[in-house]
């Protein structure tokens, strides 16, 4: 075939950064001197070519609604040459080269009802999942309980009051997005699914839900004459994956459907390598509106964290310095047999080998 009469590809993904790039932070990319953090929630990049510019940063709620969308756009074009990029963590971020309207967009900020924080030493804006808005899974709503939770560590958002940054993230189900942070609040299932055998045969694919079982303990099986599917409970470890390609295989509920709450979560940086977390409290009800229980637990090793960690360290490197034992001991947390990982399987997953999963 000719070049000419070849289509050209149909580009997905993300889209080129730079276009949308402040004239500033394109003209200076890699040129930067020094930075600096004048305050919370604002940072300062000087360029070797003496351009200076300062960036403010918000929290949101991260599933914006068009009225708070328009109120961030309008404060980001009369402050902020119209630019405006989001964190990881959902936050707004606007760069402004004219030192003079740093405080005003604060104050605009603050006025229209949005914080401003979250840079260095502060708790981040929770990160999460996305709940009953988007996902069919969820066992609870993560962002009811970033909400709840945020409403108590405003102030942590808004000062530099902690020994380095603290990353909190939510998940809304067991197996799939989400999770990864010095703090994790995670859906734990605690029963095995309840089968609707009436409905299998009509909604399900056996097979496919045969093998989305990591532990195999659903086999097939003829309930009341028709196709359905068995769980062996002794081997199920509540995961709730066969739960997504499978309805009636129920897994969530009110009452067993808890959350756990994990610590030490870390990617890799350029001097350590990535932790993992490890769970510190299971069985934590799952309680809407306001999750008290979880809410309470978290700030509790906030506190410990803040009052007993070194200037710099993460979660992680704080209880590696302290130990385990002392960590239970200053948090006040039980430490219960579900905080022994005996599954006879785990040393074949956890990342530990080349191990292939299907
Ligand atoms: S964590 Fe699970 S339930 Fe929540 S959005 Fe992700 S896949 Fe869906
Ligand atoms: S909950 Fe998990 S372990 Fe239990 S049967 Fe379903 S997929 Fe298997």
């Amino acid at each position: 075939m000719a070049l000419e009469d070849m289509r050209s590809p149909i580009e997905s993904g993300c889209p080129d950064g730079f276009q949308y790039m402040h004239p500033t932070m394109r003209k200076n990319f890699g040129q930067w001197k020094y930075h600096e953090h004048p305050r919370p929630g604002v940072l300062l990049h000087v360029a070797h070519s003496g351009d200076q510019i300062w960036t403010v940063k918000a929290g949101t709620q991260r599933i914006l609604d068009v009225y708070s969308l328009r109120k961030l756009t309008e404060i980001g074009d009369k402050f902020a040459d119209g630019y405006i990029r989001f964190t990881l963590r959902s936050n707004i971020e606007y760069m402004v080269t004219d030192e003079a309207k740093v405080e005003p967009m604060i104050k605009a900020l603050e006025d229209a009802g949005f914080i401003v924080g979250g840079t260095a030493n502060s708790v981040a804006m929770m990160s999460h999942t996305q709940g009953w808005l988007h996902c069919d899974i969820p066992g609870t709503d993560a962002s009811g309980v970033v909400k709840a939770m945020m409403d108590e560590l405003i102030d942590e958002f808004k000062q530099c009051n902690m020994p380095n940054r603290v990353h909190i993230t939510t998940s809304c189900c067991q197996i799939n997005c989400g999770g990864q942070g010095d703090i994790a609040i995670n859906v734990q299932h605690t029963k095995p699914p309840k089968i609707n055998h009436d409905l299998v045969a009509n909604v399900c694919e056996r097979p496919t839900v045969v093998a989305r079982c990591p532990v195999a303990a659903i086999r097939p099986a003829m309930v009341n004459g028709k196709p359905s599917l068995e769980v062996d409970e002794k081997k199920c470890i509540c995961c709730g994956a066969c739960f997504p390609p499978c309805p009636p295989m129920q897994i969530n509920d009110p009452e067993n459907s808890k959350l756990a709450i994990w610590v030490g979560g870390n990617h890799s940086n350029a001097r350590s390598k990535p932790t993992f977390q490890k769970l510190v409290a299971a069985g934590v009800p799952n309680n809407p509106p306001r999750w008290p229980e979880a809410t309470a637990i978290v700030k509790r090793i906030l506190k410990e964290y803040k009052e007993g960690a070194k200037d710099w360290e993460r979660i992680n490197d704080w209880i590696d310095r302290i130990g385990w034992p002392r960590f239970f001991e200053v948090t006040g947390l039980p430490f219960t047999k579900y905080h022994i990982d005996n599954w006879r399987g785990a040393r074949n997953s956890l990342n530990a080998s080349t191990h292939i999963r299907f």
